[in-house]
Formats: structure tokens, C-alpha cells, sequence
């Protein structure tokens, strides 16, 4: 299964008829990540076919209501359908004392088990990993303490061929360090060459959500050759002091990043109430890098 990015909301600051607030949902084999939760997600998440029961983690970039004010709604609606999973959510600080003085405030209490993960929005930090996956933050730059999220897949770096592990009786405990590329030690002693028993592996898959952010040139080498590059692209260039002085991006900026970069793709979004037609700023970012697409509600990008 590819990975899957949903786009559930694309506008900064307000909610309008067309557009919502910011969220995406990242999809793999094994998690369902929610990254950001914009006022409308909920709704969003059913327009779109995104089951809320499977979320299993979600990552707020920062605290500013056009990414969080639809959380708390989602984390009552779990206790209103009786979830039983464990739920992490992760953010910089700041996070619990909004999430608990909310639930506080309407007097709820939780019957799953919600766990708060902090983190210091500088550091750029690994939060978590498994077999599968890692997540690790990206420090940005904004009025308020901000960090975006960089998704590498963990995948071994051979593939086992079978019928050479069958044809020399290599038991299943042994895969895992074939796959890591060591030799084989047959029965009679002689050393296999792990290139006859396995082949390279495809290339981990890769993604990146920042926002929001001014321009920060530092970005450029936590995202290097990823495969989909998620950047803010809140104006366009010519109101590039009006960007500077709110610590947003414009259009050129995010396709700036994605090129020096080297990215595969970059998909932009967050953007200003302003354009009725974000195509004007998908045609300024093509200009510096052209393979960028817009976020769009409902859009779902294969990775
Ligand atoms: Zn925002
Ligand atoms: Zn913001």
C-alpha cells in the first residue's frame, strides 16, 4: 500500500464555504496520523472518508486557533463513541494546559486513554519511531512557538530473494539480517555473498508538512530529496513584507525551499482569505519550481 496524504483543510486564519482551516491526514500500512486540527475537521473527515476511529496519533504544529480549534471537539466526540484506544497527541508546549482547561471548562472527562506529548518547538527532535515509521520535528519560524513534522519510512535496505533462501535452507530467524545485508554461513561452512540471496530494496517514502512558517533557510536540508514537500504559501510574493512582518510565506519562498531541496513535489496551501483562487499562487510557485501542486479540500496525493 502507497502512502496516502488527505487534504482536509487548506485556509489560513478563517474557515470560508469553500475552504477550511489547516489539517491533512497521512495514511500508511500500519497508522493514520492527523496533522493539524483546524476548526471543521470532524466534518471534513467524513466528507472525505476518513475514518475518525482509526486516527491513531495527531500532531499539532502550534497553537493558533486555525490549527487547533477543532481539536477539542474530535477528543470529545472519541468519549461520546466510546474509544477505546489509546490516543497520542503531540505539540509544543502549551498543548496540555489548552486541551485540559478546555475539557475542564464543559466538565468532560476523558474514558480513553489521552496522553499529551510536549515537545520544545527549537530542538529539532525525533518523537517517535517504530518498524515502520519515524517522526521527527522541524523547527519553524513564527509568532508563536511552531514546529512542522518530517515522515521517513523504516524499511530494510535488501529484499530477501525466496527461492535462494529456500535453496540453501535459511531459516526465518536469519531474514532480518539478510535484509540488513550480511552474508550467509552455510551448513559446510562456506560464505554465501548476501548479493546472491537478496536485492536492493525501493527507496523509503518520505514527507514533510511545514506550517506555518516565515522563509527559513534551514529547512531546506531536514527535507532533502523527500518525496512531497508540504509548505505553507500564505501570500503572494508582491506582499512579501506583509509575509515577513505576519511570519508567513509567499509562493516563490515555498518553491524556493522545495528547490534547493531537491524535492519530489511541492504542495502548497495556508492560503490567505484574500485569493478567491489559489491558482495564482500555484502558478507563482512554478515559476521557481514546477513540480508543485495545490492543496486542495478532498485532494489525496499518493506517495
Ligand atoms: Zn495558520
Ligand atoms: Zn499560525
Amino acid at each position: 500500500m502507497s502512502w496516502q496524504v488527505t487534504v482536509l483543510g487548506t485556509n489560513s486564519a478563517v474557515p470560508t464555504p469553500q475552504r477550511s482551516p489547516s489539517a491533512q491526514v497521512l495514511s500508511t500500512e500500519k497508522h493514520s496520523i492527523l496533522i493539524d486540527c483546524g476548526e471543521g475537521t470532524q466534518v471534513r473527515m467524513t466528507s472525505f472518508g476518513i475514518k475518525r476511529s482509526r486516527i491513531d496519533c495527531i500532531l499539532i504544529t502550534h497553537l493558533h486557533g486555525d490549527h487547533v480549534f477543532g481539536l477539542p471537539g474530535l477528543l470529545t466526540s472519541y468519549n461520546l463513541f466510546r474509544r477505546e484506544r489509546k490516543l497520542q497527541v503531540y505539540g509544543p508546549k502549551g498543548l496540555r494546559a489548552f486541551v485540559t482547561h478546555n475539557l475542564e471548562m464543559i466538565g468532560t472527562h476523558m474514558n480513553y486513554d489521552l496522553e499529551i506529548i510536549e515537545h520544545n518547538a527549537a530542538d529539532p527532535k525525533r518523537i517517535y519511531q517504530d518498524e515502520h515509521l519515524e517522526i521527527r520535528t522541524i523547527p519553524l519560524s513564527h509568532r508563536v512557538p511552531t514546529t512542522g513534522y518530517l515522515f521517513r519510512e523504516k524499511i530494510p535496505p535488501r529484499k530477501i530473494i525466496s527461492e535462494k533462501a529456500t535453496a540453501y535452507n535459511i531459516p526465518y530467524t536469519a531474514m532480518r539480517s539478510l535484509q540488513l545485508g550480511e552474508d550467509w554461513i552455510a551448513a559446510d561452512g562456506s560464505t554465501i555473498p548476501n548479493e546472491q540471496l537478496t536485492f536492493p530494496n525501493r527507496t523509503a517514502r518520505s514527507f514533510a508538512y511545514c506550517s506555518d512558517t516565515a522563509y527559513r533557510e534551514d529547512i531546506v536540508d531536514q527535507v532533502r530529496s523527500i518525496d512531497l514537500l508540504y509548505h505553507e504559501a500564505t501570500f503572494l510574493h508582491e506582499l512579501e513584507k506583509e509575509a515577513d512582518k505576519r511570519m508567513h510565506s509567499t509562493a516563490k519562498q515555498a518553491a524556493l525551499i522545495a528547490r534547493k531541496a531537491e524535492v519530489k513535489k511541492l504542495m502548497i496551501g495556508h492560503f490567505s482569505t484574500r485569493y478567491k483562487d489559489p491558482k495564482i499562487l500555484l502558478e507563482e510557485a512554478k515559476q521557481t519550481f514546477e513540480p508543485t501542486i495545490l492543496a486542495e479540500e478532498g485532494l489525496v496525493v499518493e506517495i
